[in-house]
């Protein structure tokens, strides 16, 4: 498994000057580490599959942990998924949900809100020249998905860098 975070200090109990600089700075969550520490333990338990893993990052909403995985190694989990979330579930106390950080913002929005399915996404250009994505969704089903329109828009904004207006209808 890759993380942002180096294996030996997912091993140990104190960071090194690095990995302790990305806790510090905020580029790194407390939740993210203690997430990969739990992969990184699954991994050498015999979960084969978690060493094509890239744990990109991971989000906190009120209810849920969202895990941004490279898509390759989101694919190498299918079949595991359920029984590292029910692991993780018990460990944090929170729902957990496996998110593929796919290149294409549609394809990602998609994945992120399943089971909602996208009404539509649309690139806007507004007045200032910059660019949003809108993305139109059942109100219905988004809540099902778990996520509010804050928590989306929040994570396509971190993960994608571009600002996602969220629309329900
Ligand atoms: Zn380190």
């Amino acid at each position: 498994m890759e993380t942002v975070i180096c294996k030996t200090c997912l091993r140990m109990e104190v960071l090194c000057p690095h990995c302790e600089e990305l806790l510090r700075s905020g580029n790194v969550s407390r939740e993210y580490l203690a997430v990969a520490r739990k992969l990184l333990d699954l991994e050498e338990r015999g979960l084969s599959e978690l060493s094509k893993v890239e744990l990109r990052n991971v989000f906190v909403t009120d209810r849920m942990m969202i895990l941004l995985l490279n898509p390759e190694g989101l694919q190498a989990l299918r079949g595991r998924i359920r029984q590292i979330a029910r692991v993780l579930e018990r460990e944090f106390g929170r729902r957990i949900r496996m998110v593929g950080d796919y290149r294409d913002i549609r394809d990602f929005l998609e994945d992120l809100i399943y089971p909602a399915p996208v009404i539509t996404v649309n690139t806007i250009w507004v007045p200032d020249g910059t660019q949003e994505i809108r993305l139109i969704v059942y109100a219905s089903d988004l809540r099902r998905s778990g996520l509010s329109k804050e928590d989306v828009e929040r994570i396509a904004r971190v993960v994608k860098g571009v600002v996602v207006r969220v629309t329900t209808v």
